[in-house]
């Protein structure tokens, strides 16, 4: 189970004490057993066909759980989150209100309160949502009901949810050139504040596509002259305020959030989460007033706070709480501890990888990995023979059995790269290298790669 591979019966063992101890308080109860249900009666012959057929459909996967898997931001779920997540399933609890999810509810408020801890906040306002995309658009309303028809501002290279989420919310949106380091450009959101109305800056801490860090602490500068709230969007790169290896720009971000507004984290990025953990925090806890409503539905029974009563969505899985708290108990977020080293040993392998394409003219390397995604790409004549072959050395390395991703970049990113631009956008190689074991791994995944690159190239 650690690593997303064949299940570890010791853990099964784990789970099932796990099981035997939760359900004690309700062993007074009287039986009511199962098979008066009419759904209740499949025999466990069906079930164990029907389980075969479905692990036989789950087998169109790639290997994300294996190193060779250095592709896309995958990163499988921690053992102690699997069980977790296993035993609260049994008891299925709703995080909208307390009387869906008692224990969930208060063990997402511990959970929450140490994220925000991690980020030197002791009593914001935050919750947990299904993912980055809720927990921006939270933010993001958030931030439009604060400054209604002002623009909300983000790089070229945030990600595209900001720009879809402006839209579903009609607040006014402006994309904010990049430089070669995919960071949002200064001069470019100056002129943008020249202009005026705006109300919110987005910052990305680790975007995407390239793992970039937006510099906030001239971002700062710019608010004290300008005025304006700052968002972070950290879905991805918000534990690597953790990480004791980053270069002194990224640094300097992370060490500058507690001074924003808001901040998002995915847990379901890098927090060693099963899908269905992102987060969002408020400084200003007096902005859970825009959540208010009055719905004759919910069964809000008590005067304490109810997480529905602060968050958009309703219905929530409370396991998915479970499941973080249960991990942090494990993995405390502090630096130099474990989970900590787990990030650092994820930077040294991206900048491993960034070293060995550097010196190799097979390659054209992209910038310095901020965090620990690599961009790359086969060296060619021009932006479209860069392309192609960037593609055609992705499917040669899956024939290898090694997974990378591919993204496309504009010119910007790569004003070094002899090359004849024929077109604006070139598709390059992306690896997110996003487990510890990359480390140990880039050797082999170094010798794939070149076996791949060398059959593209003698074509
Ligand atoms: C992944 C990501 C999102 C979207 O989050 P989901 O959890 O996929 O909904 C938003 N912003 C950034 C920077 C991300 O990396």
């Amino acid at each position: 189970m650690h690593t997303g591979g064949a299940p570890d019966p010791e853990h099964l063992a784990i789970l099932s004490r796990a099981l035997d101890r939760l359900n004690e308080v309700f062993a007074a109860l009287p039986a009511a057993p199962e098979h008066t249900r009419p759904e209740a009666a499949a025999p466990a012959i069906a079930l164990q066909a029907v389980l075969q057929e479905t692990a036989t459909r789950m087998q169109d996967n790639f290997p994300y759980h294996h190193p060779l898997y250095a592709g896309q931001m995958l990163k499988p779920p921690h053992a102690v989150a699997q069980l977790a997540y296993a035993m609260a399933m049994s008891v299925n609890p709703n995080n909208h209100a307390l009387d869906g999810g008692r224990a969930s509810s208060a063990m997402e408020r511990e959970a929450v309160a140490g994220i925000a801890a991690m980020f030197g906040w002791d009593a914001p306002l935050g919750h947990l949502t299904s993912g980055g995309t809720m927990a921006n658009l939270e933010a993001l309303w958030v931030a439009g009901r604060l400054h209604p028809k002002r623009r909300i501002v983000a790089s070229e290279q945030a990600h595209y949810t900001h720009g879809r989420i402006t839209e579903v919310l009609k607040i006014p949106f402006q994309a904010i050139a990049h430089d070669a380091q995919a960071r949002m450009d200064m001069s470019a959101l100056q002129a943008a504040l020249d202009v005026g109305e705006v109300g919110t800056v987005v910052v990305t801490l680790g975007t995407t596509a390239a793992g970039a860090v937006d510099p906030l602490p001239q971002i700062l500068r710019l608010r004290e002259r300008y005025g304006f709230r700052i968002h972070v969007d950290s879905a991805y790169g918000g534990y690597y305020r953790l990480a004791g290896n980053l270069a002194p720009q990224a640094h300097a971000a992370y060490e500058a959030i507690s001074e924003v507004d808001s901040i998002v984290v995915d847990p379901h990025k890098h927090g060693l989460q099963p899908y269905g953990c992102g987060c969002v925090l408020f400084k200003d806890p007096s902005v859970g007033r825009f959540y208010r409503h009055d719905s004759p539905y919910t069964y809000f029974s008590s005067k304490e706070l109810h997480l529905g009563e602060i968050s958009l969505e309703c219905s929530r899985a409370g396991a998915a709480a479970v499941a973080l708290w249960a991990t942090m108990q494990c993995f405390p977020l502090q630096r130099g501890g474990a989970f900590a080293q787990g990030l650092e040993a994820c930077r040294e392998a991206a900048l491993e990888l960034h070293r060995r394409v550097s010196a190799d003219a097979r390659f054209l390397a992209g910038p310095t990995p901020e965090l620990d995604i690599v961009v790359w790409a086969p060296r060619g004549a021009s932006a479209s023979e860069v392309s192609a072959r960037s593609q055609a050395v992705f499917e040669a390395a899956a024939r290898e059995d090694l997974h990378l991703a591919v993204a496309s970049f504009p010119r910007a990113m790569f004003p070094h790269w002899p090359l004849q631009w024929d077109a604006e956008r070139v598709t390059c190689l992306r690896s997110c290298l996003m487990k510890p074991e990359h480390r140990e791994w880039v050797g082999e995944i170094w010798t794939r790669l070149a076996r791949a690159t060398d059959a593209v190239l003698a074509a």
